[in-house]
């Protein structure tokens, strides 16, 4: 297993210049919905052959290696033809998003999700790019400071997108007119700078109430995802259990070395990757699941 990241002593890849370039997958146009996907086909007809697993997107040659990597990242496997049961993390008012930290697949897959936007790496879309990297992430307008180009490039490589509030405030114990300003603010930004309408909303440091809920659902959000595993400078952390398990949403957040004890956002990746590997983890699209 490897060693925490920031307990390494020194960082497990050094900053890669020039990374290569991509294999021209990338899609020409942004989805004008974050939830837009290319239309599914109809499933394949009982008896025949399993699917073959769909090559991972962008993914350049060699590029495990250059990342940091001691071998590609495993491929995950193609998405269900339909989404599994949303499973809610304990008791919640029927009518409302449901909140969960796991999704409820036996595939050997996690899901990365990176938050608020602090931290903006031009070399974090090289990394993506070259690896195919799926993840979601959440921002927060205040930590986007209009930046927003920068996440749209993301996005254009696959990045869902989620809601992560205005100013990101503990919204619990808010009043609705304050929580849905923060909620609809947003929604409203990501709409007109990115083109998208997040389905997918993430309260900050996880903390809501029956208030939030009801906002995010006034908002057009629907599930609210928080986290299993969090990755923080010494590794990953789980709230239970120490280990990553199947469908665990794993979140990190865009930082820097000002964050990260010196070491940059990339390395921070690749050490979560390795991590993931480490514990026999293929890294899948939230959106094709939730
Ligand atoms: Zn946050």
């Amino acid at each position: 297993m490897a060693a925490p990241w920031s307990a390494s002593g020194s960082p497990a890849v050094s900053a890669p210049s020039g990374a290569p370039p991509g294999d021209g997958s990338v899609p020409s146009s942004a989805p004008a919905a974050d939830d837009m996907r290319p239309p599914t086909p109809p499933g394949p007809p009982p008896g025949s052959p399993p699917r073959s697993p769909r090559p991972a997107p962008g993914v350049a040659p060699g590029a495990y290696h250059h990342w940091g990597l001691d071998r590609p990242l495993d491929p995950p496997p193609p998405p269900p033809d339909v989404k599994p049961p949303l499973v809610p993390d304990g008791e919640q008012p029927p009518g409302l998003p449901p909140v969960i930290r796991q999704v409820a697949t036996t595939d050997r897959v996690v899901f990365l999700t990176i938050d608020d936007g602090l931290e903006k790496d031009p070399r974090f879309i090289d990394q993506v790019r070259d690896l195919g990297l799926p993840f979601t992430q959440f921002l927060t307008d205040q930590a986007v400071d209009g930046q927003y180009d920068y996440f749209g490039e993301l996005h254009r490589l696959g990045g869902g997108i989620g809601n992560h509030t205005l100013t990101h405030p503990s919204l619990a114990g808010q009043d609705y007119g304050t929580q849905v300003q923060e909620i609809c603010g947003q929604q409203e930004n990501l709409r007109n700078r990115l083109g998208v309408q997040p389905r997918l909303f993430r309260p900050p440091y996880g903390e809501y109430d029956e208030t939030t809920l009801r906002a995010a659902a006034d908002c057009g959000l629907g599930p609210v995802v928080l986290w299993r595993a969090e990755m923080e400078t010494q590794g990953l952390v789980y709230r239970s259990g120490g280990r990553l398990q199947p469908g665990d949403i794993v979140l990190a957040h865009f930082r820097g070395p000002e964050q990260l004890d010196g070491h940059t956002m990339t390395e921070m990746i690749t050490e979560l990757l390795r991590e993931i590997q480490a514990q026999g983890f293929a890294v899948a699209r939230l959106e094709d699941y939730v």
